[in-house]
């Protein structure tokens, strides 16, 4: 019987039956598997040629590296407050892309300036990494500490979060190699307790265990789709020595920790509230690795987590700036939304305070402080283009009138 009537995949030898389809093409055939591998080869050579036909130290040399100050200059545009947090990622990163320059025969070598933050959800730490990013106009990418497992369990590969690298700039690799990762929820995969786990702990010791060799600077392999789903793809490799790793997290309790550390009783019946609540604002700013470490995070980790820096949580003066102050400040995106309609938008400015109250009341945060405007404005967005209008004022008593009727306002805690 003559060899060809076993039709097979003349890329990579499979017969009929072991794959799911076969594509005929004039003189042979392709199955599934090669024409995804076909694509990813593609895809990651447009994506890459440009650069690599670049000499390797010309992609540092592209940096324009702003002093520290200029850096925290620029996040002031965008961030309320968190001076000290601006301050310590601006030398952070000033500090990295500097190593980044640097001619590679000069014979100190600085070591990666990783970053963890260390405050409450909602106080700007994915801002601030955003902010960076932006500035640097590079790379960037925000994932999530706790969809990842140790490999081979059920979750995504910390491997993953350079595919996500590689998507936001279209899988050119030399880009990436640079770019910033930052990951949330830090904090997460901490360990129960500050002994290490007898029992396998897979979604969080097991997790920082896979982050060492990302954090470090080594060369990964990373899936171009990202997840397990595909064991045949083609893996692309990626060199994390340059990627700047910037961790956050709220590490609820820390000010615990750190209290005892620095012996100030947090609790105690003599201790009034006012007091406590300042402690606990204050103490966050001694934050350090020990404290991380008995949270829970492993000390390999945080040898590579050398810049530890903390956010404070908001108050009502900073809630206020934040809602008319940064660049792409709320208040500043609702008026050009009404502007692009062709309708003067004006608020009294006890507007503004009465928005910062409800949020501090209804516990919403900053991230709150958008919902409360579409809740006073929606009626006005519906109806507005519909009539001839030109100029639109929202009083105290207007938006009091409409956050009473929203949703919102049956949310509030108790
Ligand atoms: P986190 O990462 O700390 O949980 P985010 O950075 O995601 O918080 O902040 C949520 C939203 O709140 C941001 O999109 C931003 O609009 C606003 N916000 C929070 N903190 C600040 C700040 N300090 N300055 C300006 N905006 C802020």
């Amino acid at each position: 019987m003559p060899k060809q009537q076993v039709l097979h995949c003349t890329f990579c030898g499979r017969r009929r039956d072991e794959v799911k389809i076969l594509i005929a093409g004039q003189d042979g055939h392709i199955c599934e598997n090669c024409v995804e591998h076909a694509q990813e080869i593609i895809l990651q050579e447009l994506g890459t040629l440009p650069s690599e036909t670049r000499p390797a130290n010309n992609n540092a040399q592209k940096f324009t590296i702003r002093k520290p100050v200029e850096i925290k200059k620029f996040l002031d545009e965008y961030v309320i407050g968190q001076n000290d947090a601006k301050k310590t990622l601006a030398v952070a990163v000033y500090n990295h892309y500097k190593r980044i320059s640097q001619k590679v025969e000069n014979d100190v070598e600085i070591e990666k300036s990783n970053i963890v933050m260390v405050g409450e959800t909602g106080t700007g730490k994915t801002l601030l990494a955003k902010s960076i990013a932006r500035m640097l106009n590079v790379p960037f990418a925000i994932v999530d500490a706790t969809v990842f497992t140790e490999a081979g369990y059920v979750g995504e590969d910390v491997e993953s979060m350079l595919t996500r690298l590689l998507q936001a700039c279209n899988y050119d690799v030399a880009a990436a190699e640079r770019g910033i990762v930052y990951i949330d929820e830090i904090d997460k995969i901490a360990r129960k307790n500050d002994n290490p786990s007898i029992t396998r702990d897979v979604s969080g010791e097991g997790v920082q265990q896979g982050l060492l060799k990302l954090l470090e600077g080594s060369e990964v392999l990373v899936p171009p789709q990202g997840g397990r789903k595909h064991p045949e793809q083609k893996l692309i490799k990626v060199n994390t020595q340059n990627i700047l790793f910037i961790c956050g997290g709220a590490f609820d309790g820390i000010d615990r920790i750190i209290a005892r550390r620095v012996n100030t009783n947090t609790i105690g019946f003599n201790v009034n509230k006012e007091l406590q609540e300042y402690q606990h604002d204050n103490l966050l700013q001694f934050v350090n690795a020990v404290d991380l470490k008995h949270f829970g995070l492993i000390p390999e980790l945080l040898g590579r987590l050398p810049v530890v820096t903390y956010l404070n949580p908001l108050d009502a003066k900073t809630l206020r700036s934040i809602l008319t102050e940064p660049k792409n400040a709320l208040i500043k995106q609702f008026t050009k939304l009404f502007e692009i309609e062709g309708i003067e938008l004006h608020f009294e400015p006890r507007v503004f305070d009465f928005m910062v109250e409800k949020a501090l009341e209804y516990k919403l945060g900053a991230r709150g402080l958008r919902s409360i405007c579409e809740s006073i404005l929606t009626d006005a967005m519906y109806e507005l283009p519909s009539e001839k209008e030109k100029r639109f004022e929202v009083t105290y008593e207007y938006a009091q009138r409409k956050f009473v009727n929203s949703k919102l306002s049956m949310l509030k805690v108790a």
